[in-house]
């Protein structure tokens, strides 16, 4: 029989062309779609085929369970995008960057004997809290805003700092805001790819962390690196990816090394300007919108140099960071989804619920739906006020 059309949530009818008036544009997740297009006009050379008697072996004997090409591969990437300093620095590979920000912690914290205190500056990633929390042992704990700290002066005694660069929720570039020798950075780099910021220069920091989830898109493969200096927190985190794993899916590793043999094809910079290209349009749509109302504002970055692009070079962020202005839009978040608009409170990132995150990294449907949502609200303001 004929394939069942499947629609997109948008669309009904037998041939999914029919609009459906009070559907919602969901802007919530983080999910990496946008990307997707990429893929599919390179469907035949990222394919993946492996036979049943390939790589059944734990790898420990007679291989390291961190395959080499895949890590000459990263250090390619690196080199191409420009945005890290890879010499002196030792490799870890885990199940997501999720797992290496965990492992990152406890190896942090067992560099010391007393209590290390975890931070981070907001509006800040709200993983960084509920994963510290629920892991939570004798050596370390969640202690919230790194900005509080250092206005109390109370930074004294082992802190761990947890920097997102670019930052998830506002796509603004960030450095430590503690410093000192007990202070430890974990640089949490998921955005800083050319796709999402400029690069001023390449990170060179101690503890960095990135993931295929932003960098491919394919965020489903849970897969991501970090790049450490120091020979014993480097040690410390691929004993926690041994015990917690035995290290990372060997599946995972060939399809990571597929996609990146596929990034690297010709001059290694086709899916920096692919992507680029995508989030600057979505977000030049958005601010464009945006600058005709008076009660929303988004978050202003500033143009910058970029030592990918070898120029300077406006934003095209992973999310819009939205604020209600007026004063009794005290929850932004209820008067967007008063307009069929679905994002991410404010509270979540340990900020005012006036904020409201929306996501420009999925599907062009999705995106189109966000930018007409959008549209319908401001134009409604004028006959309002
Ligand atoms: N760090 C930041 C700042 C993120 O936004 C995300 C995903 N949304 C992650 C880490 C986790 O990514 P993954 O585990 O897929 O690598």
């Amino acid at each position: 029989g004929k394939p069942v059309c499947e629609c997109n949530s948008c669309y009904g009818g037998p041939t999914c062309s029919h609009f459906l008036p009070d559907c919602v544009a969901n802007a919530d997740s983080g999910d990496p779609l946008f990307l997707e297009p990429f893929w599919m006009q390179h469907a035949e050379s990222s394919a993946l085929l492996v036979a049943g008697w390939h790589r059944m072996s734990y790898g420990f004997a007679d291989q390291s369970s961190m395959s080499q090409v895949l890590q000459n591969h990263i250090l390619k990437v690196h080199s191409i995008s420009r945005n890290a300093i890879t010499k002196g620095k030792y490799l870890v590979f885990g199940a997501g960057s999720t797992q290496l920000l965990s492992a990152a912690v406890f190896a942090l914290s067992l560099n010391s004997s007393s209590l290390a205190r975890v931070v981070a500056a907001s509006p800040y990633y709200p993983v960084y809290k509920t994963q510290t929390d629920f892991f939570e042992t004798a050596h370390f704990e969640f202690q919230g805003d790194a900005l509080l700290m250092k206005r109390s002066s109370n930074s004294t005694g082992n802190v761990i700092e947890f920097v997102t660069s670019p930052n998830n929720p506002d796509g603004l570039l960030r450095k430590a805001v503690l410093q000192g020798s007990s202070v430890n950075a974990i640089y949490d780099h998921a955005y800083y790819w050319p796709h999402f910021t400029a690069i001023p220069a390449p990170a060179d920091e101690d503890v960095m962390i990135f993931t295929i989830s932003k960098l491919t898109g394919h965020a489903g493969s849970r897969f991501g690196w970090a790049l450490v200096k120091d020979e014993d927190v480097y040690l410390n985190m691929l004993k926690y990816t041994q015990l917690a794993e035995l290290g990372v899916s060997r599946d995972t590793q060939l399809r990571a090394l597929q996609l990146l043999k596929v990034v690297l094809e010709g001059d290694g910079r086709e899916i920096f300007h692919f992507a680029y290209e995508k989030m600057r349009d979505r977000w030049e749509k958005i601010s464009q919108i945006v600058s005709l109302s008076k009660r929303y504002t988004i978050q202003d970055i500033p143009p910058q140099y970029c030592n990918f692009f070898e120029k300077v070079r406006g934003p095209s962020p992973a999310y819009v960071w939205l604020k209600c202005e007026r004063e009794e839009d005290t929850n932004c978040n209820a008067v967007l989804r008063g307009a069929n608009i679905i994002g991410r409170l404010g509270s979540l990132f340990n900020a005012s619920d006036r904020y409201v995150r929306l996501s420009l990294l999925k599907r062009d449907d999705d995106f189109n739906l966000l930018l007409y949502r959008l549209k319908e609200l401001v134009s409604k303001e004028g006959g309002a006020n």
